[in-house]
């Protein structure tokens, strides 16, 4: 009785592992097959070395091996092990040449813009590859939007998944690396990648702007951001001020409540003079944003405004950006989350970049974000409870520049007088 042996589409210079040739092999060495045939020896072993361990197999069972294509193989005698030995070396030979053909040619249509031909359908284009879907291009174009003013990626792919809707791939459930890759890709701002590396304008049209992927990409690609995985866990941090200092003020919670502190230790130069409880904070701040945003003085303030130039605003985005970290590493910390080392190493890249971005930048704030929230206030307000932490910190930074925090007066309880809101315009 003999048995099959099928390893389905898996190539043999794949380099995957090839199951049943595995069970194959165990078989011959258990000597409960003493025969192989085979269609061609290049179906049976993909480089010298598995050659060579397959005649040590054949050898040890005494088992023949024969072919359709190039007749029987000898391994019992020096000369037909060095026949078999041959054809291998002659059968990789050619799929290198081959693949290397292939490699050139994929290269050489990326350098020319067309899309891929393999893979699932891109979100937000058809299959092929160069029509623009308007639906899921509106779903791209929100994405972006919201990314880059401050929500995490899984705040966003929750979003989608509540939302429904539908995957390019008709996978169930959007996973954050999907929506990750999606909004990472050099495609949809009209660029053609290779490895990696964009090589070429695409011959499709684009969804966001190359500027825009590259806002997106420098906070993907940040090595601080890996580290903290972790969504933001407080409202205000990044926006709170110590009155006293100027000194971002952090949060982690203590005996049970939370409260804003000004830290001498948390590596942002704070004096430690100013504390106060968090809740009333992030309420009164609340609803101050949601009033403002359905009043008239900010829309006409908006108006009033101009725009600052291009390169301030990305300049802008990235010192904000960083701002938010250095607060965020801090809590990390000061949570326990985060040992000494880690925390001296992130906090020192973020900072020296921090400080060299100041130094180029003396004014300039992003007020698309803010553009987006006029008039909205009292949605916002009847949805708030509903909306994840993320979307409510992006509301509230993108109309509040940062949050004060004025000395205690005459100690005790909760004082609002304390708290002042600076505006983005
Ligand atoms: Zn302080």
């Amino acid at each position: 009785m003999g048995d099959e042996y099928v390893d389905n589409d898996l190539s043999a210079y794949s380099g995957k592992p090839r199951p049943e040739y595995l069970r194959l092999l165990e078989d011959l060495r258990s000597g409960r097959r003493d025969g192989v045939i085979a269609w061609h020896t290049d179906r049976l072993h993909r480089n010298p070395t598995e050659l060579e361990s397959y005649i040590a197999v054949c050898e040890a069972a005494g088992a023949d091996t024969r072919t359709v294509r190039s007749g029987a193989l000898d391994l019992a005698t020096p000369q037909g092990r060095m026949v078999a030995r041959l054809h291998g070396a002659i059968a990789r030979g050619e799929s290198e040449k081959q693949s290397d053909r292939l490699r050139r040619k994929f290269q050489q249509m990326a350098e020319e813009g067309e899309p891929k031909t393999n893979g699932p359908r891109p979100f937000g284009y058809e299959r092929d590859g160069l029509t623009i879907r308007e639906d899921e291009a509106a779903v791209v174009r929100e994405l972006a939007d919201r990314f880059l003013a401050g929500e995490s990626l899984t705040g966003l792919t929750r979003w989608l998944n509540e939302t429904g809707v539908p995957t390019p791939t008709g996978a169930p459930r959007w996973w954050g690396s999907t929506v990750r890759q999606c909004l990472g890709s050099a495609r949809i701002s009209g660029q053609r990648a290779y490895h990696g590396q964009i090589v070429a304008a695409a011959k499709w049209p684009a969804i966001i702007t190359p500027e825009t992927h590259a806002r997106i990409r420098r906070v993907l690609d940040d090595p601080a951001r890996k580290r903290l995985r972790t969504p933001s866990r407080y409202l205000l941090t990044g926006l709170i001020v110590c009155g006293r200092c100027d000194r971002p003020m952090i949060s982690h919670p203590k005996g049970g409540r939370r409260g804003y502190d000004c830290r001498r230790d948390s590596g942002l130069g704070g004096c430690g003079g100013t504390s106060v409880i968090a809740e009333p904070v992030e309420e009164l701040v609340r609803d101050q944003v949601l009033t403002a945003l359905d009043g008239p003085e900010l829309e006409t303030a908006l108006l009033a405004q101009t725009e600052p130039a291009d390169d301030e605003h990305r300049l802008a985005a990235v010192i904000e950006a960083d701002r938010l970290r250095m607060a965020e590493i801090s809590e990390l910390f000061a949570d326990g989350v985060m040992d000494r080392d880690q925390f001296s190493h992130a906090t020192r890249r973020v900072s020296e970049r921090l400080q060299a971005n100041l130094d180029q930048l003396t004014a300039g704030t992003d007020h698309r974000d803010l553009a987006r929230h006029i008039g909205r206030g009292k949605d916002l307000r009847a949805g708030w409870e509903a909306m994840a932490l993320d979307q409510q910190r992006a509301v509230i930074r993108a109309v509040v520049a940062s949050v004060r925090i004025g000395p205690v007066q005459h100690g005790g309880r909760f004082q609002p007088g304390r708290v002042s809101v600076h505006w983005r315009v």
